[in-house]
């Protein structure tokens, strides 16, 4: 009985997974016919996830598209590396272990108690980006989530005086590459349950012993304190990051306040209501996502 009901929990569970990554796929025109997408494997539970149920969707998909794992050994002291490579051995999938000991390289450049991951971070991208150019790579497949898009955010408006975040899809800045995240939908709950019941052989994300994620940690607790006490509002926070209104913000750049006149309908604006003073009821934080909810319609995949 117990059985049966993680059985139906875990269907439920990996059904809304591939629900939201194929909403985000379709959403962003992340995959094409004749894709080749390099799945960026760290050990975490995030891309152990997103590489299921990729090839998950690969079998159902209206198009075709090759699929490969890889993952960058950094050599850091304590690294695992068996584990990755014994892992991928038992999927039916292609996969490649590109071994460059950036980890050194920080260490020799970086100050001690200086922190390592912006230089880190940028070899990481450069191998990654280097090896998907000689590989005919299409696209680059990465498992941020939505609850870390949400963390980014904050952490841009926090300590870095921008509204951005990580973006579902993103061209490199040389145009060579396209970036893909069909994670973007997914709250790290469902993924943490998801890989807990899966198993996989995670490999900590610590063993840089870097303190950069500090910042990240404290805006994290911040989120999941807002959850426990207003739920929904995580669910509205996401929400509103596909909803921007350029001409109700103050970017010169990004609206074109100088060239209004009287007769240029402001963007969303709604002329009368311009003065109106935003209506918002308590009940839109608990207007979240209900649990299982089949509303968001699929073209992508057919999920049976
Ligand atoms: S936490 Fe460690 S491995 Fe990750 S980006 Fe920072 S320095 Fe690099």
């Amino acid at each position: 009985m117990q059985d049966k009901r993680k059985t139906l929990e875990f269907n439920k569970l990996q059904k809304r997974l591939r629900r939201n990554v194929g909403k985000a796929i379709m959403d962003f025109s992340m995959i094409e016919e004749g894709d080749k997408i390099m799945v960026c494997l760290s050990g975490g539970k995030d891309s152990y996830t997103l590489l299921d149920i990729l090839m998950n969707l690969q079998k159902s998909a209206p198009v075709n598209f090759d699929l490969i794992a890889v993952n960058l050994d950094q050599k850091q002291p304590g690294f695992p590396e068996e584990v990755l490579p014994n892992y991928l051995a038992t999927l039916d999938i292609p996969f490649e272990i590109i071994e460059e000991d950036t980890y050194s390289v920080v260490k020799r450049v970086i100050p001690e108690g200086k922190t390592t991951c912006g230089l880190c971070s940028r070899l990481r991208r450069g191998v990654i980006y280097g090896w998907a150019e000689r590989n005919g790579i299409t696209k680059i497949a990465l498992g941020h989530h939505r609850d870390d898009m949400i963390e980014t955010l904050f952490l841009n408006m926090f300590f870095g005086g921008s509204m951005k975040s990580m973006p579902p899809k993103l061209k490199s800045d040389d145009g060579k590459h396209i970036v893909i995240r069909p994670l973007a939908y997914c709250k790290e709950k469902d993924i943490a349950k998801f890989a807990q019941a899966r198993q996989y052989p995670i490999i900590p994300c610590n063993l840089c012993g870097s303190q950069e994620n500090l910042q990240r940690q404290n805006i994290k607790m911040m989120l999941q304190d807002w959850d426990r006490k207003y739920p929904g509002r995580i669910e509205t926070i996401f929400k509103a990051m596909s909803n921007v209104a350029p001409s109700h913000l103050a970017d010169t750049e990004l609206y074109d306040f100088q060239g209004l006149t009287q007769d240029v309908l402001s963007h969303k604006a709604g002329g009368d209501t311009l003065f109106d003073t935003p209506d918002f009821t308590p009940r839109q934080e608990e207007e979240h996502e209900e649990e299982g909810s089949d509303t968001n319609s699929i073209q992508f995949v057919n999920i049976g």
